[in-house]
């Protein structure tokens, strides 16, 4: 099983990904955590460069560029894991190009949508189940101010940005309402989270 959790900035995935990793394995199961842009030496190389690169990308290199890093990271580290019989969770996956270059970037170009569901199909791997995390923006805001690390590029953004990316998130979501699970986590404490997102995947384990 591949399971990936979505949002935007400040919203609990990487939390919520620990939490989840805790509680599969306490329960028997093998599980691979990992997370983009990176997971693997190569795509970890290229997350340096997108996020932190001197000099900015053209949309199009930028989001082919994710795809490299996506590439390498599903061919040398999640491919293997899944054939081997673990769970595969990974913070970020294509829904996070579509929202932030997709949405965000291109606001909705369609030409810059058929070229990520393009990269995407010849990817070939598609997550079983996918969370989406959301948080309105004040709370967010907040949570990054208090974690108080270097920023990336993204970070930096300015709000319109963050709303279309949010927006482009649930449009996602709508287009998928089948992978997509969206949850609130505003006000809700991590552990109730935990075991929301845990019930689901718990469901589907024991129908496959
Ligand atoms: O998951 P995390 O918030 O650490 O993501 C790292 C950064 O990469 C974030 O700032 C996110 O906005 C950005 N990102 C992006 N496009 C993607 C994936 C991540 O801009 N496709």
């Amino acid at each position: 099983q591949f399971i990936t959790l979505e949002g935007g900035e400040g919203v609990g995935k990487s939390t919520q990904l620990r939490l989840l990793r805790d509680a599969l394995q306490s329960q028997g199961y093998r599980v691979l955590a990992t997370r983009e842009p990176g997971g693997s030496p190569g795509a970890e190389d290229l997350r340096q460069l997108l996020l932190f690169g001197q000099n900015p990308l053209s949309l199009r290199a930028e989001i082919l560029t994710h795809f490299a890093a996506r590439f390498d990271h599903v061919d040398q580290v999640i491919r293997p894991a899944l054939a081997d019989g673990q769970i595969v969770l990974c913070d970020r996956f294509t829904d996070s190009t579509m929202a932030y270059q997709g949405y965000g970037r291109a606001e909705g170009d369609p030409a810059i949508l058929a070229l990520i569901g393009e990269l995407q199909k010849q990817l070939g791997l598609m997550p079983d189940m996918t969370f989406l995390l959301e948080a309105p923006r004040e709370v967010t805001r907040q949570r990054l101010a208090v974690r108080g690390v270097p920023t990336d590029r993204y970070e930096q953004a300015d709000e319109g940005f963050h709303a279309r990316i949010a927006a482009g998130f649930k449009q996602i979501a709508r287009q998928n309402p089948e992978r997509l699970h969206c949850i609130a986590t505003a006000n809700h404490s991590q552990e109730a989270v935990n075991s929301l997102i845990m019930k689901e995947i718990l469901s589907r384990l024991s129908n496959v």
